[in-house]
């Protein structure tokens, strides 16, 4: 008997818990038609958010120089990836950047900062930061700076701050595989603090680091106890230096999968591409736009991505749409009103005819 994804999408529009036994086959069960998934994921999507793909763009304000020793992270103490580190950028930077990611479209301003958590001093600089982004450029905010105290949650909320990120990353189980300076209660401990001073969630995953399929459905339904409204899913990007570089666990289509576990766990959650997007789900992206409702623009935290160009591109072939500000919708459809054959574009060889295209004749007449 085939898999029942008419349930599947019954179940997630009346936002009951999926079952796990589900869940996990999603990941496990190589019969599962992947794109009889994908479709049932998207039926999902679309009834929530429309073809709407929300835009994030991070702006990695302190690089580096981090006392903790997280596997997976180019600015570990740990790692030996020959990255640029940086104390905390001045406020005048940040709060221009925040200008410029308005300006292209960016829904969210998405500030993270390396270390283990905040002193009382950095938290007091970072809310003064937010109190000046909300009055001055007016963008929706996210922060991501480590542990965190229900007080100092407090202090960032009271300065205008709307969401708080701190990933689960993996399960608890795994956890202690990937990182040993701090817990994975230490995290929970974060996300309800923020949580108790009225501050939106967000928090995901990074895959990829030697998980189980189980260590996956765990983190799934931990944020979905948590009702948390905002899930990035990384792909772990092989960073050469970091210890934990490359598990071989990913192919496009098993990065397909989680991201349809994470949607009918999650129904309601914008669901999030996050690190890793274009060097794992490569050909697939654009369907990944089915069950995920969000992207990230122009790199992650050590690592470069596509542009919001490019990002835009994908969003239009796939027929979704950027969501927030029309008037930027307006200005970057514009300059793409082009022929099918003016937007045909090889990077890497202004010659498009194949030579090897050519019949024996062809050549012979060449000779
Ligand atoms: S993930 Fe955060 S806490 Fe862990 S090493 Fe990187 S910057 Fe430090």
């Amino acid at each position: 008997m085939g898999t029942d994804f008419e349930q599947w999408v019954k179940i997630a529009l009346s936002d009951q818990v999926f079952p796990r036994s589900a869940a996990l086959a999603i990941l496990c069960d190589p019969e599962m038609d992947l794109l009889h998934l994908t479709a049932a994921a998207g039926d999902v999507r679309i009834a929530y958010f429309g073809r709407d793909v929300m835009l994030h763009r991070i702006n990695d304000i302190q690089n580096g120089l981090c006392p903790e020793d997280c596997g997976y992270c180019a600015q570990s103490k740990i790692s030996e990836a020959p990255i640029k580190k940086y104390p905390l950028k001045s406020e005048e930077d940040i709060i221009q950047e925040a200008h410029a990611a308005k300006a292209k479209g960016v829904y969210r301003y998405c500030m993270v900062s390396s270390g283990r958590g905040p002193t009382p001093e950095r938290t007091q600089q970072l809310a003064q930061i937010i109190r000046r982004i909300k009055t001055e450029v007016g963008i929706q905010t996210c922060l991501s700076a480590g542990i965190m105290t229900t007080e100092q949650t407090q202090i960032l909320k009271a300065a205008g701050l709307d969401r708080l990120n701190h990933n689960l990353n993996t399960s608890a189980a795994h956890t202690p595989d990937i990182v040993t300076t701090h817990t994975f209660q230490d995290r929970i401990n974060t996300l309800e603090a923020a949580r108790s001073a009225g501050l939106d969630l967000c928090s995901g995953m990074i895959v990829g680091m030697g998980e189980t399929d189980q260590d996956i459905v765990e983190v799934a339904y931990t944020l979905r106890d948590y009702q948390v409204p905002s899930i990035p899913i990384n792909f772990l990007i092989p960073i050469p230096g970091n210890p934990i570089y490359d598990c071989n666990q990913l192919t496009p289509q098993r990065c397909l999968r989680i991201l349809c576990l994470f949607r009918f766990v999650n129904p309601k959650a914008e669901i999030r591409i996050g690190g890793g997007r274009e060097g794992h789900l490569r050909g697939l992206q654009a369907l990944a736009l089915y069950p995920a409702n969000s992207l990230f623009v122009e790199g992650y935290l050590a690592t470069r991505g596509h542009s919001v160009d490019q990002v835009y591109q994908l969003i239009q072939d796939a027929g979704f749409e950027i969501a927030g500000d029309q008037s930027f919708r307006d200005d970057l459809c514009t300059p793409r009103v082009r022929t099918s054959a003016e937007q045909y574009q090889l990077d890497d060889n202004p010659n498009i005819l194949n030579p090897k295209t050519t019949t024996i004749c062809d050549q012979l007449h060449q000779q």
